[in-house]
């Protein structure tokens, strides 16, 4: 199965592409360089990112990717590393979380130790209520809660997030996983309410329909994210070939057109830390977790 080949190949290349970035993370690297290595990476293994490189601090829990001049330093930061990567449009999804202080080694483990959990009870006809059920009663057996309006997914060719939304906690959803399905699980664990919201201006985006534009360099910027497949993308990204007040402009028309998705960090909503941890798989008979180093 051709398909099976370009999972597994995504798989341990997002696998290895994550064990790089998570080695670069350290007290005094910049984000923003860490990212840029991450993504060159990424090319150099022959394969596309999924999406930006994302990199989400403390109570940012997802969507936090550099900004062109982006200034963050790590010092004692809870530090999420979200990579995503593909092989002619399949999709490898992992993440995970350091602890730059030190102090939060419970928490990381929280939602690292819920993946294991849920990975162990997955096989075909496993339904999403028993997964987020496992999920959430191991974050809750570490004092934490998860975060409930973040889940998993399916995954599809060029496509991130598709049917079956996998849930971090008990939604009594008695759909069952199917043979076939390739899925991303990924538990988020806090110490706050276990909720997020969108806070702060995106820096990732996708388009969602096609339209022309009249004005030429508007058109340019659009025909670069055409090769993107309709993944998302970063600001960043485009502002290594156009000026960034032609981004910006570029940006504000296609949101006037309705064509533009932002993706704007996603923060708890009581500022509570939040460790992530993520793999994808495959459901099979034997099922196959396709980011795990083999
Ligand atoms: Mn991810
Ligand atoms: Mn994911």
């Amino acid at each position: 199965m051709e398909n099976l080949q370009n999972y597994e190949k995504a798989g341990q290349i997002a696998r290895e592409v994550l064990e790089y970035g998570k080695s670069l993370i350290k007290k005094d690297a910049s984000l923003l360089d860490v990212t840029k290595k991450v993504e060159a990476k990424i090319f150099e293994l022959n394969a596309k990112p999924a999406f930006p490189v994302q990199i989400s601090m403390n109570d940012i829990a997802a969507h936090y990717c550099a900004e062109p001049d982006d200034k963050t330093v790590f010092s004692d930061q809870l530090v999420s590393l979200d990579v995503g990567v593909h092989v002619d449009g399949f999709i490898g999804d992992n993440a995970c979380t350091v602890d730059l202080s030190e102090k939060n080694k419970e928490l990381v483990e929280a939602s690292r130790k819920a993946l294991d959990n849920a990975i162990k009870v997955i096989q075909v006809g496993t339904t999403l209520s028993e997964i987020g059920k496992t999920i959430g009663e191991t974050i809750e057996s570490y004092g934490f809660k998860p975060v409930r309006n973040l889940s998993g997914h399916g995954l599809d060719e060029y496509n991130i997030h598709c049917p079956p939304t996998v849930p971090n906690f008990d939604t009594k959803d008695e759909t069952q996983l199917e043979k076939g399905q390739a899925i991303a699980i990924e538990p988020f664990a806090t110490n706050g309410i276990g909720l997020i919201h969108e806070k702060g201006l995106p820096d990732v985006f996708s388009i969602t329909e096609a339209r022309s534009v009249r004005i030429e360099f508007v058109r340019q910027i659009l025909n670069r994210i055409d090769k993107f497949n309709g993944l998302p993308f970063a600001k960043r990204w485009l502002s290594e070939q156009f000026s960034l007040a032609k981004v910006n402009l570029a940006l504000s028309q296609f949101k006037k057109l309705g064509i533009l998705k932002e993706y704007p960090p996603l923060v708890e909503k009581s500022n509570g830390l939040v460790s992530q941890a993520e793999h994808s798989l495959l459901v099979d008979d034997k099922v196959k977790v396709l980011t795990e180093i083999s």
